[in-house]
């Protein structure tokens, strides 16, 4: 018999729940595969970064498989529907009896997944799903009216004690097959998507990296991450997100290891409060699930699509090139352009920014940070926007608006992160770097910086009149 695992976003074989349930008959002729989809990715604006993190891991990963007999094939073609016809006739091709797959559990990759068990269905295939890329299963943790939780902590609590009633299991990186190391590989071709590089340095491709790196977190950061987690100059998150997202690492790997360093985490000690970022990542899964219209870019509170956002192309642009005039939100532009990454906090700051200073719509920048993050993720990035937006479920209270200048003072206070992206802010004093353009007045210095492109009282007014305008 032929077992076929399909990869898509499980790019490992430590505790990949297909792959695993694939070899598990040691007899059976075990191929895996992965198929590109630019045009899909298009639609979704995947980031050219991340497109070239996931072929560089591919190449690994089909290193990795052929050393245990697995060769890892290769297809490419537009979308979703083009992939279903491509699996059905590679299917027939390779004589498949059995498919093997781990859910993603956005719409249109959900809609995928059941067509192509449709057509596998009529060919007599049997096609296997599972819940691999999440702690707990969408659905498995619920209110005691059996409704998906809409606030985050009761959601956190009741996850937590699930967790202590039974861990999720890691499953380990299948044997090697009988037989020999396979010597040749189908060629993976480079993907016909825009090329983008990365920094390899931070962001090593590979599961060993990935692995390197949550050891080296939960051994050396994770016991400051309370104190540090929210200073942007400071190293002091665990830049795992990437990993994550492309399924290069799983969550049950980032929940064992932090354990087995910290057994008291599930308690509530000081390393939980990495734990509680990874439920986050569960939450805003299982909502996608429960509420498949956030993937459809709808706000979770309904009377919020009224609000009248702005149109205006020339602030959208100065805020997607780090040009608004205030230091923090235009350094952390900045790394999000150079780095396809930015900094939780410095995630919160610029959306509220886009959306509470400038009154733009939050899909713009939601779809700009896709279009940009490495990690880019829909269930994360949409959650997160929403959160900053208000729209959300347990939303940041639309009244609560951030003072992006306060924010800079507190989080970077002697302006390390903003000097080391806005160089041009080089010789402002430390006292005086949220706010440069006053001093450069007061001093007759000229600087190469924007004007701050809105006054955030004024602004802060206006957004409050819009989200009151709405609510009525
Ligand atoms: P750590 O602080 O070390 O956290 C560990 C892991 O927990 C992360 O790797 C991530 O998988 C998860 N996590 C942490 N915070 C959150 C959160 N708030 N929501 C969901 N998961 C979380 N994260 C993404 O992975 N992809 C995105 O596209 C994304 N877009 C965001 C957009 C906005 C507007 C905001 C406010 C947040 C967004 N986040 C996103 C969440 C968070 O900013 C990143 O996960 C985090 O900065 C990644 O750095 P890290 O790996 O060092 O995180």
């Amino acid at each position: 018999t032929t077992h076929l695992v399909w990869l898509r976003n499980d790019l490992r074989i430590n505790d990949n729940t297909a792959l695993y349930a694939a070899c598990r008959d040691t007899k059976a002729n075990v191929i895996a595969l992965f198929i590109a989809t630019p045009g899909q990715w298009q639609q979704h604006q995947m980031a050219a970064r991340q497109a070239a993190f996931i072929y560089d891991n591919l190449q690994l990963l089909q290193q990795q498989l052929a050393e245990r007999g697995i060769p890892l094939h290769y297809l490419q073609c537009d979308d979703f529907a083009a992939s279903t016809e491509q699996l059905s006739e590679f299917c027939q091709q390779h004589q498949v009896d059995r498919l093997f797959y781990n859910y993603q559990y956005e719409v249109n990759e959900r809609q995928r997944d059941a067509a192509v068990e449709k057509v596998l269905f009529d060919q007599d295939i049997i096609a296997q799903g599972f819940d691999d890329s999440l702690l707990l299963p969408p659905g498995s943790v619920q209110t005691g009216n059996h409704e998906m939780y809409k606030v985050f902590t009761p959601f956190s609590k009741a996850f937590v004690k699930r967790l202590l009633q039974g861990l999720p299991e890691c499953v380990p990186a299948p044997q090697a097959r009988e037989g020999a190391p396979l010597k040749t590989s189908p060629r993976l071709e480079p993907f016909d998507y825009p090329r983008q590089s990365y920094d390899q340095q931070l962001f090593p491709a590979g599961e060993q990296a990935a692995i390197k790196q949550l050891r080296h977190f939960c051994q050396q950061t994770v016991m400051e991450y309370p104190g540090q987690r929210d200073l942007p100059a400071t190293d002091g998150t665990s830049r795992l997100s990437v990993y994550l997202a492309t399924g290069v690492l799983s969550p049950r790997q980032c929940l064992h290891r932090l354990l087995k360093q910290h057994p008291k985490a599930l308690e509530g000690d000081d390393s939980f409060i990495w734990l509680n970022e990874l439920i986050w990542r569960e939450f805003y899964r299982h909502l996608l699930v429960a509420y498949p219209a956030l993937c459809r870019h709808q706000p979770f509170t309904r009377w919020t699509k009224k609000v009248q956002w702005r149109k205006d192309d020339r602030q959208l642009k100065a805020w997607q090139q780090g040009k608004t005039g205030y230091p923090i939100v235009d350094a952390a532009m900045r790394q999000l352009n150079t780095l396809g990454w930015m900094h939780n906090r410095l995630r919160m700051i610029t959306a509220s920014f886009l959306v509470k200073d400038l009154l733009i719509d939050w899909r713009e920048g939601e779809s700009y940070f896709m279009s940009q993050l490495i990690d880019g993720d829909l269930a994360a990035n949409n959650g997160g926007w929403q959160w900053a937006a208000s729209t959300g479920t347990d939303a940041a209270p639309y009244f609560r608006i951030f003072n992006p200048t306060t924010q800079g003072e507190r989080f970077d206070t002697k302006g390390e992160f903003i000097r080391h992206w806005l160089p041009e802010l080089q010789q402002v004093p430390d006292e005086a770097i949220h706010q440069p353009q006053q001093w450069a007045k007061k001093n007759q210095q000229k600087l190469d910086y924007p004007e701050p492109l809105v006054d955030h009282k004024e602004a802060r007014k206006r957004t409050l009149e819009a989200f009151e305008a709405a609510r009525k």
